[in-house]
């Protein structure tokens, strides 16, 4: 099983501007964006913008700053969504559950009752996710 960093994944894609995305929050440490296939209402992703398949691989002087802005980006989404909570979710490696290769957090705001959809069941409605995009833009 190779452990190497794909140049070629879809988030490496989207850093460069290869492939389009939702964009809710950008620095010169990381990148957040909305998740196609929303496993519920706001569902983001936080990736960093130095190449790193999973967290272990994550350059230790990166950890702090990509990890202040997971939080930062986290809090804007529980906000801007109204959540009344919020489930942080990382995957590393295939048996762990990551099916993209460019290190990302999954934030996911949450209500009492509402179960999260499964992994990838769905493509989501693009006028909801833009929907939602602008109320974290506006959580910040
Ligand atoms: P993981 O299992 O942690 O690797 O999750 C990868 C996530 O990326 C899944 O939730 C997918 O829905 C999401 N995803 C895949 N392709 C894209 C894309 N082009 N834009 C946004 N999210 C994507």
């Amino acid at each position: 099983m190779s452990t190497i960093y794909d140049p070629q994944n879809i988030f490496a894609k989207i850093l460069r501007g290869e492939l389009p995305s939702t964009k809710v929050f950008e620095d010169d440490v990381a990148l957040a964006f909305m998740d196609i296939m929303p496993r519920g209402p706001g569902h983001t992703l936080v990736i960093p913008k130095v190449p790193a398949r999973g967290f272990l691989d994550l350059p230790k002087d990166v950890v702090g700053p990509y990890m202040e802005r997971v939080q930062t980006v986290a809090a804007a989404v529980k906000r801007g969504m109204g959540g009344e909570g919020l489930t942080v979710l990382q995957f590393n490696e295939s048996c762990g559950g990551q099916v993209v290769f460019h290190l990302h957090f999954h934030l996911i705001p949450r209500w009492e009752g509402i179960a999260l959809k499964a992994p990838g069941s769905a493509m989501g409605d693009r006028a909801e996710i833009e929907a939602c995009a602008a109320k974290i833009r506006a959580g910040f």
